[in-house]
């Protein structure tokens, strides 16, 4: 028995080895408010006019609470579905209510894709870098996670031909791709039509099954509305979807868009985990997307992160050193930074800690051991004049860290 933990010997075999991440550890030191977070992925609620939400849930309960406070069905609410279609509408991906599988956010939509569809040692492909609460759902269910390296445009088709002729070859054929095409999290990024149609064929050439998830989409800088993958091959993509970019994270309201066989076992799944998604959130969010003006309020959202999206870029251009590169983001939370080889944004990451601001450091967007010399910024929840100054405290540290790298001549 162990002194740290009576209960190591019980453990199940796969959550033997889980433990906080050293990065964890240090985002408590970094919530100080004194230090500038670039590391969370919040978006600003600001945005959202409270007494009207708080209007939306008192009409619900006034109108339907003993709908709201009782029980729901495992596939969600009826006419919470038929509200989501309209949303996935606005991103022109036609679908009937019946099609959907409401979630507690798209991460528990992940969590039971993983479930449903991982045993361990099967091999996934993914974009690296990939999202990391990705990286930890498929984690719990033991895969091999193979990333396939992206460019400004995202996902490169030409390395994911490589990669999966390289698996074939070996006799490792992956059960699945998972993507973000839009705004990825961490790169910032976006798929084009022609890619999308070239990695769908490489799908459809290897019987790859495709995770597409999309909580971005509507987030884009330009106002441009990217094709989704389901559109152009719903029996081969399971799409998901949440409102936690576009509504509030805090209503833990998602869903998963999926052929008729997969959707059942997904709701199987779902009433043994949580026996129904809260039938109170279901119902605020409901009434809130049939009632509310809530396209003006994403493009509210949208336009506050583009202004400061902008003030970083500018900011980096000018306080980071001339060997860092950044992809200019499409629309989304964030930027992904990639700093001259010398740099380990691990270990630099105290030190950054100390100067008073935080990122996340890039290995954690890979499963193998890749990032070092890149991070994650977030523009979406510190307010511009933070953001500038959180900037010029990395340029400041970056700078330093590299002249000590020359003098002790590495
Ligand atoms: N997928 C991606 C790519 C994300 O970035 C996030 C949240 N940051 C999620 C899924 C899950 O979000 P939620 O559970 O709030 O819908």
């Amino acid at each position: 028995m162990s002194v740290l933990d009576p209960h190591l010997a019980r453990y199940a075999a796969r959550a033997k080895g889980m433990t906080a991440s050293e990065i964890r550890a240090l985002f408590a030191v970094a919530s100080r408010p004194e230090v500038v977070s670039l590391a969370g992925g919040m978006p600003d609620v600001s945005v959202l006019d409270y007494d009207q939400v708080a209007a939306v849930a008192a009409e619900v309960m006034a109108s339907q609470g003993d709908v709201a406070l009782q029980y729901g069905g495992g596939q969600g609410s009826p006419e919470l579905r038929e509200q989501l279609c309209t949303v996935m509408r606005t991103e022109h991906v036609s679908a009937r209510p019946d099609d959907l599988v409401v979630t507690a956010g798209g991460q528990q939509a992940l969590d039971l894709l993983a479930r449903l569809f991982i045993d361990a040692g099967d091999v996934i492909v993914a974009e690296g870098p990939s999202y990391v609460g990705a990286l930890s759902a498929f984690g719990q269910y033991e895969p091999h996670i193979v990333h396939v390296p992206m460019d400004e445009g995202g996902l490169i088709p030409e390395a994911l031909a490589e990669t999966l002729d390289r698996l074939r070859d070996e006799g490792r054929t992956p059960k699945m791709l998972y993507t973000i095409p839009n705004h990825q999290n961490p790169a910032g990024v976006s798929l084009d039509l022609e890619r999308r149609q070239a990695i769908l064929r490489l799908a459809e050439d290897h019987d790859l099954m495709v995770i597409e998830d999309n909580p971005y989409g509507m987030l884009d800088f330009k106002h441009e509305t990217r094709t989704p993958l389901v559109t152009l091959a719903p029996e081969r993509v399971i799409y998901i979807g949440t409102l936690s970019k576009i509504f509030s994270p805090g209503m833990r309201v998602g869903w998963v868009l999926a052929p008729r066989s997969v959707r059942d076992r997904l709701v199987l799944l779902k009433e043994a985990s949580d026996l129904c998604q809260s039938n109170v959130t279901q119902a605020i969010a409901e009434a809130w997307l049939r009632t509310q003006p809530w396209m003006d309020q994403v493009r509210a959202f949208t336009e506050l992160y583009r202004e400061r999206c902008d003030v970083m870029l500018a900011e980096i251009e000018t306080a980071f050193p001339a060997e860092a590169a950044v992809a200019a983001p499409t629309g989304g939370l964030f930027a992904w930074v990639s700093l001259p080889p010398a740099i380990d944004t691990g270990a630099m990451l105290p030190r950054a800690i100390n100067a008073r601001v935080a990122y996340v450091p890039g290995r954690a967007f890979f499963a193998d051991g890749g990032g070092t010399q890149q991070m994650r910024l977030n523009f979406s929840y510190a307010d511009s004049t933070k953001i500038a100054e959180g900037i010029r405290r990395l340029g400041k540290l970056i700078g330093e860290e590299l002249t000590l790298l020359e003098a002790f001549g590495r």
